[in-house]
């Protein structure tokens, strides 16, 4: 079984245990089973592995957004497909998805200068178009036109990350913010885990990887009964992770990929009470 095989099965499996979670489930093992493998060109081969150590030391991710190979094509037609499985799956919000596609359709170089931004500041900023009530729409699929592109240069690159040498709060292939961690199973250690490519990478346990506050009073966490996961929240700037603990029983066996998208009640009960 391939690993996208492998997190849809796991969906599958959590909308058998969850069905008051079907919709949101199919939803993105629909978004898995469309993703192909794209050709996202060689970056690995144009850095050295010096030049890698060099942005480790200096903080700067391997992959600068300019250099992000893109191929608008299979991108165009991948935006294409996640807008169509968006509306079908969540029939409330088709109207809105639809809108988003014929606008692409009719304005493809400005959807090219917003996927582009969304790749250097992480967020779709726009008061143009008629596009920025739906700016967080736009948001959520950009993150999954680009996703199978940037997995795969993040597959190429890992290997020459100096990852000893990266401890900060945006992810060192991409430049991406995290939106889950990782508890290992032998120490603890968190490590954080990148919206958009999926990289992981280590950080300390007690700091906020959004504002970088450190005080304990500013800082708390939430496990579940079952303890296998963590909310993380943040006082300072009101901001949460989510988190998964292997050292629990179980925990191991699901793939980070299906898990964030498993936990969406701890991103309701986040919001719920005011954390973004
Ligand atoms: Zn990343
Ligand atoms: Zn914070």
């Amino acid at each position: 079984m391939t690993a996208t095989e492998q997190i849809i099965a796991q969906l599958r499996a959590a909308r058998a245990k969850h069905p008051e979670l079907a919709e949101h489930l199919d939803l993105h093992a629909d978004l898995w089973a469309v993703e192909m493998p794209t050709s996202a060109g060689a970056p690995a081969s144009k850095i050295s592995a010096e030049e890698a150590r060099a942005r480790c030391v200096a903080g700067v991710p391997l992959l600068r957004p300019q250099e992000i190979p893109l191929d608008w094509t299979s991108l165009s037609r991948r935006f294409e497909q996640v807008c169509v499985i968006a509306a079908r799956r969540r029939p409330d919000l088709a109207g809105p998805f639809g809108e988003l596609l014929a606008l692409a359709q009719a304005a493809p170089d400005r959807t090219k200068a917003l996927l582009r931004q969304y790749l250097m500041v992480g967020e779709v900023e726009t008061d143009e178009g008629g596009l920025t009530h739906q700016a967080e729409l736009l948001a959520f699929v950009f993150g999954h036109t680009l996703r199978p592109a940037l997995r795969a240069c993040a597959e190429q690159l890992v290997p020459h990350l100096a990852l000893e040498l990266w401890q900060r709060d945006i992810c060192p292939i991409c430049g991406g913010a995290p939106d889950f961690a990782i508890l290992n199973e032998q120490a603890g250690a968190r490590y954080l885990v990148c919206s958009r490519c999926d990289t992981r990478w280590l950080y300390p346990r007690v700091k906020c990887p959004f504002c970088g506050a450190s005080r304990p009073s500013d800082l708390s966490y939430y496990p579940t009964d079952d303890g296998r996961y963590r909310l993380y929240v943040c006082q300072a700037c009101r901001r949460y992770l989510k988190a998964m603990d292997l050292r629990q029983a179980g925990a191991q066996e699901l793939l980070v990929e299906a898990a964030r998208v498993i936990t969406v009640d701890l991103d309701v009960a986040a919001r719920a009470e005011g954390y973004v």
